[in-house]
């Protein structure tokens, strides 16, 4: 079967599954886990799906092989089998390598136009929207698997705007990730190729000023009639209403009025929506009821690709080496790689002729290096922090002397994991847990001992693992 006909297939099958699972934290771990999958290909009666490591064969065998084998009776393909194989990247050309979306991760094959650049006078812009950066284009965006969920909803809305079930969009992810940059992409391709349709991108902080302007002006019924003739509104960094009770009732009445006339709304956040500390209930519940995407720390391979993408725009040669060691040595955001990258091009402006190095380079990022390496460290509060969100428990349920078995569990698996995952001593962690040493040592022996008869504990220390950025097979070393 050709690749797009296994593309058109997968899609359908994703949709299918997303619709199955039952609960928020299913769905929103899909999320996560999907964009691992970096290749797929139907032979003969077997879907193969390409990870990375043996360990996710192990993990995703038993948690969506059958599920999606219902998935994909429910298309019409009754017998297919799902089979989780490891792809290492040299052996690529063994499967046809299809990520989510796209063939290749920085050739885009919509049909965006390359050359012609936007006729902003053809387009119906709002004349109070902010401007569109011309670069954060589709075009301009590498896809991989950290975003390539995020990339084909950011397409599907792009293709066709309200007519879709990704409505509204919500974007979220760390900052730096491309969040902007993607829903930017949205309003430049609708700008291009539905001319007719009004766009509007603004910040929910422009937004928010603007209502409070209007109060005081008395020009609220202006200011509501203005935004309800968007057809596609696309509202960077939400997480701003946090807190703000009387502008989210003004936003979500201006939600329901676009949602109710079919207009697009798209949205970017640095947390996922239940995440909104501080933000009504209802609202929240309206951002979780189109799409909700996730754009995750970049790959290797993808950072790479990102720098390769970028190098060849600043003018400059750029040797690979250099710009593997940018990629290995920068990850923390895709921001600070072109932060790198740009101190670099400065530098071969100010001193043409002087060779590109590893050493001159690595002395030239030394400070960008060195915040990477403290941000990359884990912490015992940082530890506690994602065990306490896993089991919807409190840090102070961590610390506290509670002895309930719901309180137990968390608290020995945040001891256990903090003398796995940091360098800190039994004692500088019975402190941070306000315990006696005795107490965290034999907490971890504890989770020690369940982890070889407890299946599912096991399970939930390798999600914890994950969501803090490390590989679970280096814990059962
Ligand atoms: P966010 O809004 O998530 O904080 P931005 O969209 O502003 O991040 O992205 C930060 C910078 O990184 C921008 O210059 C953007 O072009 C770049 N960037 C992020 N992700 C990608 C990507 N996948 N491909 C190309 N550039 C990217
Ligand atoms: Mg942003």
């Amino acid at each position: 079967m050709a690749n797009e006909e296994t593309y058109a297939l997968w899609q359908q099958v994703i949709h299918r599954f997303r619709d199955n699972l039952k609960t928020e934290s299913d769905i929103s771990k899909m999320e996560r886990y999907f964009p691992l999958f970096s290749s797929f290909d139907l032979v003969g009666n077997e879907f193969l799906i390409g990870v990375k490591e043996d360990f996710h064969v192990e993990w995703f065998t038993p948690l969506y092989g059958k599920s999606l084998e219902e998935a994909f009776t429910l298309c019409g393909r009754p017998n297919v089998k799902v089979k989780f194989i490891v792809v290492k990247d040299k052996e690529d050309n063994t499967i046809p390598r299809v990520p989510t979306v796209k063939p290749t991760v920085s050739v885009p094959q919509e049909p965006v136009s390359i050359t012609a650049e936007p006729q902003p006078s053809a387009a119906k812009e709002i004349p109070y929207s902010l401007p569109l950066y011309d670069n954060y284009t589709f075009k301009n965006f590498v896809e991989g698997p950290s975003n390539s969920f995020a990339h084909s909803a950011a397409m599907a809305v792009a293709k066709n705007p309200s007519k879709n079930t990704y409505n509204p969009l919500f974007i979220y992810g760390g900052t730096g990730l491309g969040k902007t940059h993607l829903m930017q992409a949205i309003g430049h391709y609708v700008r291009e190729n539905n001319q007719n349709l009004s766009i509007c991108f603004t910040t929910a902080e422009t937004f928010m000023n603007e209502y409070v302007e209007a109060m005081v002006n008395k020009t609220l019924p202006e200011l509501r009639a203005r935004y309800r003739k968007v057809d596609l509104l696309l509202i960077d960094d939400v997480q701003f209403m946090v807190g703000k009770k009387q502008f989210q009732e003004e936003f979500f009445n201006t939600f329901n009025a676009l949602l109710l006339f079919q207009k697009q709304i798209v949205m970017t956040s640095d947390v996922a929506p239940q995440n909104l500390q501080g933000v009504e209930e209802r609202l929240i519940s309206r951002f979780n009821g189109g799409m909700v995407v996730e754009i995750e720390l970049p790959s290797y391979e993808t950072r790479l690709a990102i720098l390769k993408s970028k190098a060849l725009s600043c003018g400059h040669d750029i040797s690979l080496d250099i710009l593997t060691f940018i990629a290995t040595n920068i990850k923390s955001h895709v921001r600070a790689m072109e932060g790198a990258l740009r101190r670099l091009t400065i530098s071969l402006e100010l001193n043409p002729g002087i060779p590109l190095t590893i050493e001159y380079v690595r002395a030239l990022l030394k400070d960008l290096i060195e915040e990477e390496l403290t941000a990359n460290n884990l912490t015992i509060e940082g530890i506690m922090q994602a065990v306490a969100k896993f089991y919807n428990v409190t840090i102070e349920d961590l610390r506290a002397e509670k002895r309930t078995q719901t309180l137990v569990t968390p608290r020995q698996m945040a001891m256990y994991l903090s003398r796995r995952l940091t360098s800190n001593s039994l004692n500088e962690i019975a402190k941070q847990f306000e315990k006696k040493h005795a107490t965290v040592h034999h907490g971890m022996q504890t989770i020690q001992k369940r982890i070889d008869v407890e299946p599912d504990l096991k399970k939930d220390i390798e999600e914890i693992v994950t969501i803090l950025g490390r590989n679970p097979s280096d814990i059962f070393k």
